[in-house]
């Protein structure tokens, strides 16, 4: 018998409380045998006409619940929609017994309530909520492609609103309980300590009025709005979804349809819609995929970097960068958020002056205002120091190097500081290039050495990649592990090679756009075949974004290691001679010489390309380009998993999809070339043949191909 996750007492003879507390599980989650245990109660309280009300709460704090069991959904993945619809109905019709109960039901949130929690406390009459940052409210539903699938979509529109439901389910984003409680979710908004008191004044209110019992009526039928009115948000919503999904993306466009479509039926029509609607998304390509990203993400919490649990990191206390530039700003800005306090060191005192106000900038900005607060500057502004001593950084837990990308001037720096080090203080490189061994060779501790390669910008980019060089401990690496994730950072740890993993695998896809264009393939048809594909960005515009200089440096170091598959091109320095650096010089591949930094077409580009193209190139179909750019990304995913790069091919999906943005909805690299099988990506490579080695099948790939393997495992 599993033990049991709800708890029912008696707090007043005439009112129930059920209590969730999953005793295997962090997290309350909706599993089959809660909605079981759900419904048994149900079975007992429902008839019960002496109690007055029913209240639920969470054993655990600081959170409600986190919704449905998603392992429990993988299970179901492939069933026929008959039996989706047949497994949605239980759920719509077990919630929709909370609504129909002889006494007033009460949710009584504090902390995070979403999916389908947010759905089982929709079903309540009503909904207290602690007036804490912990508790939020939302349906991230569509960020699985899915949509609210247990009343979701009939019951929020009829409480909050369609407009407000919309906005909710739509973008997936939750609400505050401050935001709860003025859309209407909430009737009420009370301190942590008085939920409970609060819901039990609530259940005798409303059993007072009675108006619990008009809105139950008025729920059930449909909901009062214009044609005009449901034709103008429904085109206006739609608007929005379509920029924020560039079509890629369909449940959020099904879930304001069925909204819409909701809106003019009755309670029981629309649950029907809803289940059928769930039917269309449940287990299709675009499903499964977000599901895998979810549970890539969910590994990576819980994956401490190291093997086996004998190791306990380091907590950092002091943190030190080397370098104010763009990269040492950003990692001093992260951690200061974080209430790490940092100490700036460069080696000239103008570029600290503009490190130091580059930190304050992005750790005063209040995203409430979009504008700079005071009082965020002088809480974070004594946790900076800025030095040019080493003297003032030598005792610091841990010291990040972000100094120029030049392996002699890192190895001089790194003689000079470790004597002045302490016996515990980390050293690590940010270095996107230099293998981490190979700067390690002169130190006197190459244990305490590692990389921890942030990407650009700090700011956005989830993505931390823990390089463990040769002689690198396990202490080291889990050290470095737990301070990136305290900074909200996503990190994989990788071995020790030439552009370690993700850089290893973006320049193969790089390199190729330069081919294409090279052979004549207008700049468009590349940057357009990249975005279909689903990139945020075309591969050209990310060379004016990574800094063309930079590229042709990070792409030499390549070049270098496997010189039969990575060419440096001509175009690039031609672009660099003439003074195009991309993005940061105002003119690259493209000009951003405009008010908005936009990337826009250069009349002046097409002279200096000109001697170094071939025009015969702009025949080349679209699907080759696609096939041409993403097939050598993969092939090269195959080589670093061959040589053990990684310690599992899910971090090549996930330090992709957080380092390049590889479209989310196809699950990942791997992830998405076993949704191909490796037979059909072999036959895609045969026409690419003539390439050369670039495009020819890994021993690995011909060997799944002829087993039927997978890249997941069987
Ligand atoms: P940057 O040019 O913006 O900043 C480098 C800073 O280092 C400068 O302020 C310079 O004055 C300082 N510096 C140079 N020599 C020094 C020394 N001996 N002691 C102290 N300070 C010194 O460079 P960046 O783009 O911030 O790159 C820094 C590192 O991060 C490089 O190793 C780079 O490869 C890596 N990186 C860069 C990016 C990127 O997109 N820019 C991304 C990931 C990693």
């Amino acid at each position: 018998m599993p033990a049991k996750t709800l708890t029912l007492s008696f707090p007043e003879p005439d009112l129930a409380l059920l209590t969730f507390n999953n005793p295997d599980k962090g997290a309350n989650v909706l599993s089959r045998s809660v909605m079981e245990e759900l419904s048994s109660h149900l079975d007992s309280l429902a008839g019960r006409s002496d109690l007055a009300g029913l209240v639920f709460v969470s054993g655990k704090p600081g959170q409600f619940i986190a919704g449905a069991d998603l392992r429990e959904f993988v299970q179901s993945i492939h069933a026929d929609k008959t039996e989706v619809v047949q497994m949605i109905r239980r759920g719509q019709l077990l919630f929709q017994r909370l609504s129909k109960c002889p006494f007033v039901t009460v949710s009584a949130i504090d902390g995070i309530c979403v999916g389908g929690g947010a759905e089982l406390s929709s079903w309540c009459d009503r909904r207290v909520v602690a007036d804490s940052p912990k508790t939020s409210f939302g349906f991230p539903e569509v960020q699985l492609g899915l949509f609210p699938g247990w009343g979701g979509t009939v019951r929020a529109p009829r409480i909050v609103g369609l407009s407000n439901a919309v906005e909710m389910i739509t973008s997936g984003q939750p609400i505050t309980a401050q935001e709860a409680y003025s859309m209407g979710w909430a009737s009420d908004l009370v301190p942590s300590e008085n939920l409970l008191a609060a819901a039990i004044s609530l259940v005798r209110a409303e059993q007072t009025s009675g108006r619990y019992l008009q809105d139950r009526e008025r729920w059930r039928g449909p909901i009062e709005i214009s044609a005009t009115e449901l034709g103008f948000l429904g085109a206006t919503a739609s608007a929005v979804i379509q920029q924020q999904t560039k079509g890629h993306y369909p449940a959020p466009n099904s879930a304001l349809e069925i909204m819409l479509g909701n809106a003019g039926v009755d309670e029981d029509t629309g649950l029907r819609m809803e289940a059928d609607g769930m039917a269309e998304l449940f287990g299709s390509p675009i499903n499964a995929a977000l599901l895998n990203i979810f549970f890539l993400t969910d590994r990576n919490k819980k994956d401490t970097g190291i093997e086996g649990q004998d190791v306990v990191p380091e907590r950092i206390g002091s943190l030190a960068v080397l370098g104010a530039g763009i990269m040492g700003s950003g990692i001093a800005a992260a951690s200061v958020k974080r209430e790490i306090a940092v100490t700036l060191n460069d080696a000239r005192p103008e570029a600290l002056t503009k490190g130091v106000q580059s930190i304050l900038d992005e750790v005063s900005y209040n995203r409430a205002t979009k504008g700079k607060d005071i009082e965020r500057t002088l809480q974070y502004a004594p946790q900076i120091n800025a030095t040019t001593l080493y003297a003032e950084i030598a005792t610091c837990d841990l010291i990040i190097e972000a100094i120029i990308e030049n392996e002699d001037v890192k190895k001089q720096v790194y003689s000079r500081l470790e004597p002045q080090l302490s016996d515990s203080t980390i050293l690590a490189t940010n270095t996107s290039t230099i293998p981490i061994t190979t700067l390690a060779s002169e130190l006197k501790h190459p244990e305490r050495f590692c990389g921890i390669h942030f990407f650009n910008p700090v700011r956005k980019m989830k993505l931390v990649e823990v390089i463990r060089g040769k002689q690198t401990s396990d202490q080291t690496v889990a050290t470095a592990v737990g301070y990136a994730k305290r900074l909200g950072k996503s990190p994989i740890v990788v071995n020790d090679g030439p552009g370690f993993l993700v850089n290893r695998l973006l320049f193969p896809y790089l390199n190729e756009a330069l081919h294409l264009v090279a052979e004549g393939v207008p700049i468009a048809s590349v940057e357009k075949v990249a975005k279909q594909f689903g990139m945020p960005m075309g591969p050209i515009t990310l060379y004016d974004v990574v800094g063309l200089d930079t590229a042709i440096y990070a792409g030499k170091v390549l070049a270098d290691a496997w010189p039969d598959r990575i060419s440096g091109s001509p175009i690039l320095p031609a672009l660099v001679d003439a003074g195009r650096l991309g993005q940061k010089s105002g003119r690259g591949f493209f000009s951003y010489e405009n008010k908005k930094n936009r990337a826009r077409p250069d009349p002046d580009l097409e002279p200096i390309l000109a001697p170094l193209i071939d025009s015969s190139g702009d025949r080349v179909p679209d699907k080759q380009i696609a096939n041409r750019m993403f097939l050598p990304m993969l092939l090269e995913a195959t080589r670093v998993l061959e040589e053990q790069i990684v310690r599992d091919p899910r971090d090549v999906d996930l330090g992709l999809i957080f380092g390049i943005g590889f479209p989310p909805f196809k699950g990942g690299l791997l992830f998405w070339a076993d949704s191909l099988g490796a037979d059909k990506i072999v036959e895609m490579l045969k026409p690419l043949e003539s390439l050369g080695p670039r495009t020819a099948p890994t021993r690995m790939l011909l060997d799944m191909a002829a087993g039927g393997g997978k890249f997941y495992g069987a």
